[in-house]
């Protein structure tokens, strides 16, 4: 099953192809980053001119619109939608936080988790949904 991500403000599909692109950004640099649309897959493929390490807060956006991409509720995450092939949509929330594996499925009935670092976050109660683990 495939699942499509949009972004939120342009509505723009961000994975034509196998991978999920965003502009990424950390102070003067800038730059690209390729994400598996896989959920739990936190192998990415970065710009080769982004000289970022492990612990690094980044910021991403939308590499057609170029909206800021931070999830306003909790600037700790970034936010874009999904879609499945069955018609369900929601969001996605993930760590700005270069190295910590926090993903958030959310959709009006359930929040689903990936990433070790995502159980850290366990008093995050997002829109005040319920929790179902990943
Ligand atoms: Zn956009």
């Amino acid at each position: 099953m495939k699942r499509t991500y949009f972004c939120p403000h342009c509505e723009v599909t961000l994975n034509p192809s196998t991978k999920l692109i965003l502009r990424v950004a950390k102070g003067q640099q800038r730059g690209l980053v390729l994400f598996s649309p896989q959920p739990g897959n936190y192998n990415a493929i970065w710009s080769p001119e982004l000289q970022l390490s492990q612990g690094d807060r980044v910021s991403f956006y939308c590499p057609v619109c170029c909206e800021d991409l931070r999830f306003e509720t909790d600037e700790h995450f970034a936010r874009i939608g999904f879609a499945t092939p069955s018609g369900t949509t929601g969001q996605v929330l993930f760590s700005r936080t270069l190295g910590e594996h926090a993903t958030y499925f959310v959709t009006k009935e359930t929040v689903r988790s990936y990433g070790e670092a995502a159980g850290q976050q366990a008093g995050l109660n997002f829109f005040g949904e319920r929790r179902e683990p990943g």
